[in-house]
């Protein structure tokens, strides 16, 4: 007998899922997707979506109108809850939705909690959609102010990329060249190696962009305040401090692990509710700890098809095994990306092209699903 599969977010890792909808469909099951956009964005291409290299229809997945082309059914919301001893999931318009199967891609969100009073000029990096709404923002600031000043909070991969990508941005779009300042922290890319740092400071220093190291923001209210005290007053602010999984899981009293994901198994399954499971950056992997990088959640997805599966028709579930180092690309702005996997590391155009290659590919594999 057909049973109800609901997938809680059409992120990265429910693609491959997304992709073969139509039989499990056939299958006699009933697939809802909820999801609180009709389209899904891809993050690793949002800064080049703010620095122009790709427009927002590139680089987005059209969610709705592939699950409703495939027989099953979208509901744009979002899942506030699941009652995991009844089987349903609570969704912020009170909507209450019952599986036999659960698979959760419900991503990540930026922590950093502490903005205060006007927020109008402040832009978190996720949902990356609101990169859109940044662009104008960046555009119409460089065209009325001379000097303005645009400050990048967090010292990772996402800020570097963002403040490399408002500066193509503005020689681009702008009428005025705008101060660029990362505020890093105690420093730059602490947790990578020491070349990537130099070649990150290499290229900042050529396109003009400030690092700042004096410590930690702390807080954003009416500025920028470093450590209690040190005030900065940027006309725009973006805020890429680092991500943590959905709070869902933990709302719902669901076993969690060390970053606050949904705690799953080898079988990425909930290690106390086998009927639910989950990928991308909204689990914690019990047996290794994985980083929150677009290639687990793209890992994930076969074995999290095959495992869907299993939990609806009783076939046998896959261990998911997490793979050897993975390939890092960050796009620099300046049509240079660092490339850096194991001991090789580099920066230059061709790094930016194998980027922009993998990521369009990876889009347009899905996207073909559209037509
Ligand atoms: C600016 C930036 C740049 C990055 N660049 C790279 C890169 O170059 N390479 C790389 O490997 N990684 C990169 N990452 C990290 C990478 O993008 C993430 O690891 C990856 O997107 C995780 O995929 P995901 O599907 O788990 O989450 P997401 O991409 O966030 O997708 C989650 C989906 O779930 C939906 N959703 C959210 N909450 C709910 C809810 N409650 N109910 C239902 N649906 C919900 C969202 O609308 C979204 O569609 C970057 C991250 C950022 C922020």
């Amino acid at each position: 007998m057909g049973k109800k599969l609901v997938l809680a977010g059409g992120g990265h890792a429910h693609m491959t899922i997304l992709a073969h909808m139509r039989d499990l469909v056939r299958e006699g099951h009933e697939v809802t997707v909820v999801q609180p956009s009709d389209f899904h964005y891809y993050s690793g291409m949002g800064p080049g979506m703010l620095g122009t290299t790709y427009t927002p229809s590139e680089i987005r997945f059209a969610t709705r109108y592939v699950v409703e082309g495939m027989g099953g059914s979208f509901i744009r919301d979002k899942v506030v809850r699941i009652d995991a001893a009844q089987r349903q999931v609570i969704l912020a318009s009170g909507q209450v939705l019952d599986y036999d199967v659960l698979s959760c891609n419900a991503g990540s969100f930026i922590p950093f909690d502490n903005i205060h009073g006007d927020t109008s000029n402040v832009f978190t990096v996720k949902p990356i959609e609101r990169l859109q709404e940044a662009q104008r923002a960046v555009i119409s600031l460089c065209a009325t102010r001379t000097r303005p000043h645009v400050a990048v909070v967090g010292g990772g991969p996402a800020a570097l990329e963002i403040a490399g990508n408002v500066r193509k941005l503005a020689k681009l779009r702008g009428r005025h060249e705008p101060r660029i300042t990362i505020f890093a922290g105690r420093q730059l890319l602490s947790r990578f190696p020491e070349r990537i740092g130099k070649m990150t400071r290499e290229s900042f220093a050529s396109q003009d962009i400030t690092i700042n190291e004096d410590g930690y923001v702390d807080e954003i209210r009416n500025g920028v305040i470093v450590q209690g005290e040190r005030h900065h007053h940027p006309d725009l602010i973006f805020v890429a401090t680092g991500v943590k999984p959905s709070r869902l899981f933990a709302d719902s009293g669901l076993p969690t692990g060390v970053t606050g994901g949904l705690l799953v198994n080898e079988y990425l399954q909930s290690v106390q509710h086998p009927e639910i499971f989950g990928g991308g950056d909204c689990i914690d992997f019990e047996p290794s700890p994985l980083d929150k990088v677009g290639v687990y959640a793209v890992r994930q997805n076969p074995v999290l098809l095959r495992n869907v599966r299993a939990g609806l028709n009783g076939t046998r579930l896959q261990r998911f095994d997490p793979g050897g180092k993975y390939l890092l690309l960050f796009n620099m702005g300046d049509d240079t990306a660092i490339f850096s996997k194991g001991p090789i590391i580099f920066r230059n155009w061709l790094g930016f092209l194998l980027k922009d290659f993998i990521d369009r590919r990876f889009m347009r594999h899905f996207q073909a699903l559209e037509r």
